[in-house]
């Protein structure tokens, strides 16, 4: 059984701790590694050896770190096939949903190639008589990143690249239920010409993050994961003084009027809700089908979904969803299944039939006839099981979505740019989407969630990011009456 290290400077370290968990191939089911469930202590280590490294990272010109950034860049091309096929194993999405999550990441180091030119800061001459003004924008020191298990790649990778690119030191605690792939990312970097200590990683679960989130030394924590976590980090770290940014769970909901065009409506459709099995933070769990809408959407549906073909995304290349992370998650969206007529919920699609014989999976599910009481419509369920709801108009479907504590993301499918600019304008959630399934604003913006699904100021990825990883200076200076004796 393979015992997954952590990356303490340039050292791999097998920890003495006294739990190990395991790590799933969702696919099979089969415990494929074991991953040691670290402290305090480990804690300690990093951030000394990161506070170490930072010494000198942090004063390292911006071009000269934009190289190394390029270089690693260079690196995950080489190693795409590879890495994708890692994500897949221990995370179960299809190959192609993997690529798709290693790619989002790759696009975030190229935006931290831009270093140099990101962190400028501003200048005015003569802000008063005889004096100028400017800022600069200088890094943290120790920053630390805890992410989930959902994306094994993209979501570290909108984390350490930029804090690095912004000269700050790193402590990266992944997902316990995913840690292959975080490994290997960090293996390359190294490769690249990292210096030792800059990026560290610590596997394991609450403690790690606790230690992090306390610990003097770290001045600086972005998280992401589920709503209740993510307000438990943002207190904690806060309360310890530091910058934080800590994105939580979603309830996404995808509204259909009807003069929709049918086909790519359905086929985003089946994209954002079936994608990843659900497992998205940008996921539409809710689907809203407005009036007339709402009969052939359903239908429409239901044929795409018996079309979806299940399976392990190595094993079988027609695999079009895969497996949920584990068998706690599998048995959460059964009960739901279980639970749904009984609470007035039609189950048009019931997708504990037709599994594959081993492994977690949960087929594709419509559950229709839902409204605002029920708890499909309030709590993130965080897989492939859709709830249906029929509002008679926009006005309706927005007031129905507005109440939810969430506000990560929205989507309205329509050939109408009244509705679709009535819906930008009031729907209340920090990503928007008009015709588009999974509205993510990948490295370039900020991935801008609210309420509970965003605590913080600074959201990550984009010049966000770049401001939330360093901290502005503003110099003014006075050099009085001299030179008017050279002019
Ligand atoms: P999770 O909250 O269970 O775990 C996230 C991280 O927190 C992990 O590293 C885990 O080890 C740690 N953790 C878990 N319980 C903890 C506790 N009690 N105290 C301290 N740390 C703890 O989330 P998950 O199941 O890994 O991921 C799925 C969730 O992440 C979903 O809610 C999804 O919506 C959310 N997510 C949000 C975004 C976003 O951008 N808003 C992106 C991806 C995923």
């Amino acid at each position: 059984m393979t015992e997954i290290p952590i990356l303490i400077g340039e050292n791999w370290l097998h920890p003495e701790v006294e739990q190990t968990g395991p790590v799933h191939n969702p696919a099979t089911g089969e415990v494929i590694a074991r991953v040691p469930l670290c402290g305090a202590a480990e804690v300690d280590q990093a951030v000394a050896v990161a506070l170490q490294a930072f010494a000198a990272w942090g004063s390292t010109p911006p071009p000269k770190r934009a190289r190394v950034l390029f270089r690693y860049r260079e690196l995950l091309e080489v190693h795409f096939e590879e890495l994708s096929r890692l994500i897949a194993t221990e995370n179960g999405k299809t190959l192609d949903e993997a690529r798709g999550d290693l790619r989002r990441g790759v696009e975030v180091v190229e935006f931290a190639c831009g270093i140099a030119h990101l962190a400028k800061g501003e200048n005015l001459p003569r802000l008063a008589e005889e004096v100028d003004g400017m800022t600069m924008r200088e890094p943290l020191g120790v920053c630390a990143g805890i992410t989930p298990f959902n994306f094994p790649a993209m979501v570290p990778m909108w984390m350490y690249p930029l804090a690095i690119a912004c000269g700050n030191s790193f402590v990266l605690k992944p997902s316990e239920k995913v840690p292959l792939t975080a490994n290997r990312l960090a293996e390359l970097f190294l490769e690249a010409g990292l210096p030792p200590g800059v990026l560290n990683v610590v596997h394991g679960g609450r403690e790690v993050v606790d230690a992090l989130c306390i610990h003097p030394g770290v001045r600086a924590i972005s998280f992401v994961g589920s709503s209740p976590v993510a307000r438990h980090v943002y207190t904690t770290a806060c309360a310890h003084g530091k910058r934080v940014q800590s994105a939580g769970g979603a309830k996404n909901v995808l509204v259909v009027l009807p003069d929709a065009d049918p086909e790519p409506t359905v086929r985003a459709i089946m994209g954002s809700a079936f994608g990843c099995a659900g497992q998205r933070c940008m996921a539409g769990s809710l689907l809203m089908g407005v009036g007339k809408a709402a009969d052939p959407l359903r239908e429409q549906l239901l044929a795409a979904m018996d079309k979806l073909p299940l399976g392990g995304p190595l094993s079988d290349p027609r695999t079009g969803m895969g497996p949920v992370i584990d068998g706690k998650a599998r048995d959460r969206h059964f009960a739901a299944i279980v639970e749904a007529p009984g609470v007035g919920l039609e189950v048009a699609r019931d997708g504990r039939q037709g599994l594959p014989e081993k492994g977690f999976f949960v087929g594709p599910t419509l559950l229709d006839r839902a409204d605002d009481q029920h708890r499909v419509f309030k709590e993130e369920l965080f897989g492939p099981v859709l709830a249906m709801l029929r509002p008679s108009s926009l006005d309706e479907a927005l007031a129905c979505f507005n109440q939810l504590p969430f506000g990560n993301a929205a989507t309205l499918f329509t050939e109408s740019g009244t509705a679709a600019r009535q819906f930008s304008l009031q729907v209340k959630c920090g990503m928007v989407g008009i015709n588009l399934g999974v509205p993510a604003p990948m490295a370039l913006f900020a991935f801008s969630g609210w309420d509970q699904s965003f605590y913080g100021d600074l959201h990550v990825q984009g010049t966000e990011g770049v401001m939330f990883y360093t901290r502005q200076k503003t110099v003014l200076s006075r050099w009085a009456g001299g030179f008017r004796h050279f002019f």
